[in-house]
């Protein structure tokens, strides 16, 4: 393949996005996990489904760095879950730590990489990354928006029995249950939401779309969602790879946009070879900016109760 995807961490989500990668002859893709055999398992696996599915990518997996070197993007969904009895601070503290060393191994074999992070509290360990990498914030965001958006999408789309491929929708904020769905922005074939729905209806869809992570643990007792969040990860590489310029909503550094100075919250963005090339500012309503400025209030407490490195 023209290009290489490395994704650190062979888990549930990690192992299904190089699957939908490989699969649809993206990239060749290198997985890495802490737990080296079962990447190495894993990418076995996948690899003796290509005669049948008949695809031609190249999956690979380990616990070693040197075969990342060179990628064109690494997606990093390495981490613990939170399990009982651990606090939210002891979460953050053993993320971190995750993040820290995978990202400075991501940098060390592919300094030019565009990194999109997937790891939780997502926010948080967009800000680690972006201080070990150094990187510009071009090449470095986190994936939040592109899931939430298409719970929402789903929820707009069963309501009203109408094709998912017509109906577009937006989420901004932070990725928790503090993030802003905006039903204004929200369209079926181009026409607005409020036109389609009642808003009682469109208040509850939002409430689902702000508990869509919580919705899926539920069901699963253990372990948390990954095939929509594989699938959204493979929409953010595919318009990074193919310079697609696909304005998605992605967790973003900002430096002045929306009156938000160096935190990173969720925003749509144009993605495209350079990475995030660009954000799209939209034009609020007070409430909606208040509910964002209550978001980044949210994102900022996170990064500002991070382990100092
Ligand atoms: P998982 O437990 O199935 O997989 C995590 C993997 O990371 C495991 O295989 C583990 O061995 C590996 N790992 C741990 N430490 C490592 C290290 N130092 N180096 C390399 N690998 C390491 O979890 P999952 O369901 O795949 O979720 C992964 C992460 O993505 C979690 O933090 C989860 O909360 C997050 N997530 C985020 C979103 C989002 O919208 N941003 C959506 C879903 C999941």
């Amino acid at each position: 393949m023209d290009y290489k995807v490395t994704v650190v961490g062979a888990g549930n989500v990690g192992a299904t996005t190089a699957q939908r990668i490989a699969e649809a002859e993206l990239a060749d893709v290198v997985m890495v996990d802490v737990l080296a055999d079962l990447a190495t398992g894993k990418a076995l696996d996948m690899m003796e489904a290509a005669p049948v599915l008949g695809f031609n990518a190249r999956i690979s997996g380990g616990g070693d760095y040197a075969p990342t070197a060179g990628s064109d993007v690494c997606v990093v969904t390495s981490g613990l879950a939170r399990k009982p009895g651990m606090s939210r601070d002891d979460l953050l503290n053993k993320n971190t730590e995750i993040i820290r060393e995978v990202t400075s191994q991501l940098v060390k074999y592919s300094p030019d990489t565009i990194i999109i992070m997937v790891t939780n509290p997502l926010d948080a360990m967009c800000e680690v990354a972006r201080r070990v990498s150094g990187f510009p914030r071009q090449r470095i965001f986190g994936m939040a928006g592109v899931l939430d958006a298409a719970r929402m999408r789903w929820f707009i789309a069963d309501a009203l029995n109408v094709s998912v491929e017509d109906v577009d929708a937006f989420v901004l904020g932070g990725h928790g249950d503090t993030m802003v769905p905006l039903p204004r922005y929200a369209t079926v074939n181009g026409i607005p939401l409020p036109q389609l729905l009642a808003a009682d209806t469109i208040e509850a869809i939002n409430t689902r779309t702000r508990n869509g992570g919580i919705e899926i643990v539920n069901y699963y007792k253990q372990g948390s969602a990954y095939y929509a969040p594989s699938a959204a990860v493979f929409d953010m590489v595919a318009a990074i790879l193919h310079d697609k310029k696909k304005i998605l909503p992605c967790a973003v550094y900002l430096q002045g946009e929306y009156g938000l100075h160096d935190l990173f919250v969720g925003v749509p963005a144009v993605l495209g070879r350079k990475g995030m090339e660009k954000v799209v500012e939209l034009d609020l309503s007070a409430e909606e900016k208040a509910a964002l400025q209550k978001s980044a209030e949210a994102v900022h407490e996170l990064v500002h109760a991070l382990p100092s490195f």
